[in-house]
């Protein structure tokens, strides 16, 4: 397996920009490259039937190859993202995917079978919920969704069949956030997984692995990539649960292209400049909107009046781009402030460098009656703002400008 030239070396407990820049990247590349080269190639050969002779001997033997054979079994550009990846988190290994959620319906596919259940915390991205309860039943896997906080029912809806924990934190949208040792106190005692979908912290605020946690994920369109320009999936921990997914990748095909795995890759040399602005920014812009008499209530981890307050000033180094908050009115009075914006632009997703709002209500969970949303707290007046990398000082402005518009 390709090894980088950061290996061995001492880091901080968190991930650094020069593990961001270097990490999982060989220090020679073909063409004496910098940066590392898009392969793009669905095929690769062998000079003689003894090169073929060895490599399948390799791959018997073990499970990482020097080389390539077939593109969905494996492509440098992307292998080069996945060491960079397993680098960030501290993980042994590291399989990229062509999406997000590429990442968390083959985690659950691997690793529940059926007859088999698991426990799902609330508030989490819509997409996984409708995969666990809807999807996943066909196949004999239940799945019980517990209020996010509360460890007591998360012990308590663990049964014999019990595999696994899913869990996101922070949450989309309310910025819920884990006390990782009493999850993993409770699954260990248990003898059930955890899983965890960190994409709203990334590898610069936080990393579960540490914790004790078994499998992080996170969607690489979000912070990871960071230029709204590319989708992509990761599940990282350990080889005991990552070979089996990369067999099962190899099968299904549940791939990412190289040229995505570039562009990526590129993302992530500049996270942890992008997610330090967004973590300053995101909570100077919380604290403003806190403060106006025409915002009802705001979601931010790191906002005293957050209800993980604690635990997220105690385990996160910042708390991400995500602001959720209510406009004191009604839809109405909410979609004249947002069409009075003039940086943010109305879409959905998140983490880009670009400043992103989402009605909520309008994006993400329309397809749900309104009983059911508002029983999962979306009211028409919530709006999701990511905040991107443009100045603190002119998002506020312009946030400011709008409100006075209403
Ligand atoms: C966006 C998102 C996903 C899905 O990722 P895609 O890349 O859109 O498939 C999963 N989990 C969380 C928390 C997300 O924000």
């Amino acid at each position: 397996m390709q090894r980088h030239p950061l290996s061995g070396v001492e880091h901080s407990a968190a991930t650094t920009s020069t593990q961001a820049v270097h990490a999982g990247e060989q220090r020679f590349r073909a063409h004496h490259s910098l940066t590392v080269p898009v392969v793009q190639s669905a095929v690769y050969t062998f000079d003689t039937t003894a090169d073929l002779v060895n490599y399948t001997e390799d791959r018997l033997f073990w499970s990482e190859p020097e080389r390539e054979e077939y593109g969905r079994y494996g492509n440098p550009t992307v292998r080069a993202l996945e060491a960079k990846l397993a680098e960030l988190e501290g993980a042994q290994d590291a399989i990229v995917v062509s999406s997000g959620m590429g990442a968390v319906t083959a985690t659950l596919l691997l690793l529940l079978q059926p007859g088999q259940h698991f426990i799902l915390t609330d508030n989490c991205y819509l997409s996984t919920l409708d995969f666990s309860q809807g999807f996943l039943k066909r196949y004999g896997v239940a799945c019980t969704l517990t209020p996010f906080g509360d460890y007591d029912a998360l012990e308590a809806a663990i049964r014999p069949e019990t595999r696994l924990i899913f869990s996101e934190s922070p949450t989309n949208p309310f910025m819920r956030c884990l006390d990782f040792e009493r999850l993993t106190e409770i699954a260990r005692r248990r003898n059930v997984l955890t899983v965890v979908d960190s994409t709203f912290a990334t590898p610069y605020n936080l990393r579960p692995l540490q914790f004790g946690v078994d499998l992080v994920i996170h969607s690489l369109t979000k912070y990871l990539a960071g230029h709204n320009d590319a989708m992509g999936g990761v599940v990282a921990g350990r080889y005991d649960l990552t070979t089996p997914l990369r067999q099962m990748q190899g099968l299904l095909g549940n791939l990412l292209a190289p040229q995505n795995a570039y562009l990526i890759l590129r993302g992530i040399k500049t996270l942890a400049l992008r997610v330090e602005h967004q973590n300053c920014s995101a909570l100077a812009i919380a604290r403003f909107l806190e403060a106006q008499p025409k915002v009802r209530r705001v979601w931010y981890p790191l906002l005293e009046s957050h209800p993980d307050h604690a635990v997220a000033a105690a385990t996160l180094r910042g708390a991400g781009g995500v602001v959720s908050f209510e406009i004191d009115g009604d839809m109405e009075r909410t979609h004249r402030f947002l069409d009075a914006l003039r940086i943010p632009v109305i879409g959905p997703s998140l983490g880009g460098v670009e400043s992103i709002v989402s009605p909520l209500a309008l994006m993400g969970y329309a397809s749900l009656p309104p009983e059911e949303r508002l029983a999962l707290g979306i009211r028409d007046e919530l709006v999701r703002l990511c905040v991107g990398i443009e100045e603190t000082t002119d998002l506020i402005a312009d946030l400011s400008q709008a409100l006075a518009q209403i």
